[in-house]
């Protein structure tokens, strides 16, 4: 892991990678909250890998076209798309962006100024940030990662999407997650985390335990921009990341998979 990628990540020196952590050890000690849980009982959390049907993941009449598209389709109706009143400020939709077949998942909320501009997720100083998260746990951009939003296009002055926003983008999103059929789902902040575990909770109660989204273990971590902000908080997302990597490392070992 290069020292300074962690540096950037403001997570030198206290924070290192431990091999027990990343080994499905037991968390070392000396990192009081590592929500790491001993190696059996992960695997016993851990869900069949099976493929998602696609009806599993439809939520209505307009969704069933949408779960049966294939990517170019896919893309096409979300270029397109008017659902939702976000279409009309939109400079383009943002799709998302990554390995098609990518183990990892990562989620965000919705695309801010920058990536409405470039039509990619995550580009501007979150962006830089999350790149930085994903290498400090030897994972690139584009490399067994997908990178994808609740929402494909951009909500007014950076505010949340609504409800009803989330809800007409969410087949769209179904169609992507059964088409890349990721081992691991990473939601990041608070209204990825709310929106698909479908609940209230606060984020600080999410975040350090395994979920599961359609079958699939999710975890939860803070949103790279509230990173920015909230320098504390990085230490606890190092060890969300630590949590993730331990997971991973435990569904390919239970499905056979190459580790490296
Ligand atoms: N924040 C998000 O949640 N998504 C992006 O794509 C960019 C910033």
């Amino acid at each position: 892991m290069d020292p300074n990628r962690l540096k950037e990540f403001g997570l030198l020196p206290v924070w290192r990678v431990r091999p027990g952590a990343l080994s499905g050890h037991p968390a070392d000690q000396s990192v009081a909250a590592s929500p790491v849980p001993p190696s059996g009982e992960l695997i016993a959390e851990l869900p069949d890998q099976s493929p998602i049907p696609a009806e599993n993941l439809q939520t209505g009449d307009r969704a069933g076209g949408i779960a049966r598209a294939d990517w170019q389709q896919l893309r096409q109706m979300v270029s397109s798309c008017t659902a939702c009143p976000l279409s009309q400020a939109r400079t383009q939709s943002v799709f998302g962006v990554g390995d098609e077949l990518a183990d990892w998942l990562f989620i965000g909320e919705g695309p801010g100024a920058r990536e409405d501009e470039l039509g990619e997720p995550f580009v501007g100083q979150a962006g830089i940030l999350l790149d930085n998260m994903l290498q400090a746990i030897s994972l690139r951009r584009g490399e067994n990662v997908y990178i994808a939003n609740i929402v494909k296009c951009r909500p007014p002055e950076n505010r949340n999407p609504q409800d009803a926003e989330a809800e007409q983008c969410r087949p769209y999103l179904l169609r992507q997650i059964a088409l890349i059929q990721p081992r691991l789902i990473v939601a990041l902040g608070k209204v990825a985390a709310q929106n698909l575990l479908a609940t209230d909770d606060s984020i600080a109660s999410l975040r350090g335990r395994l979920h599961t989204f359609s079958e699939i273990p999710l975890i939860v971590t803070y949103h790279p921009a509230y990173l920015l902000r909230s320098l504390a908080d990085k230490a606890k997302a190092w060890e969300d990341l630590c949590f993730a990597r331990a997971t991973m490392q435990h569904l390919l070992l239970d499905q056979g998979g190459n580790l490296d």
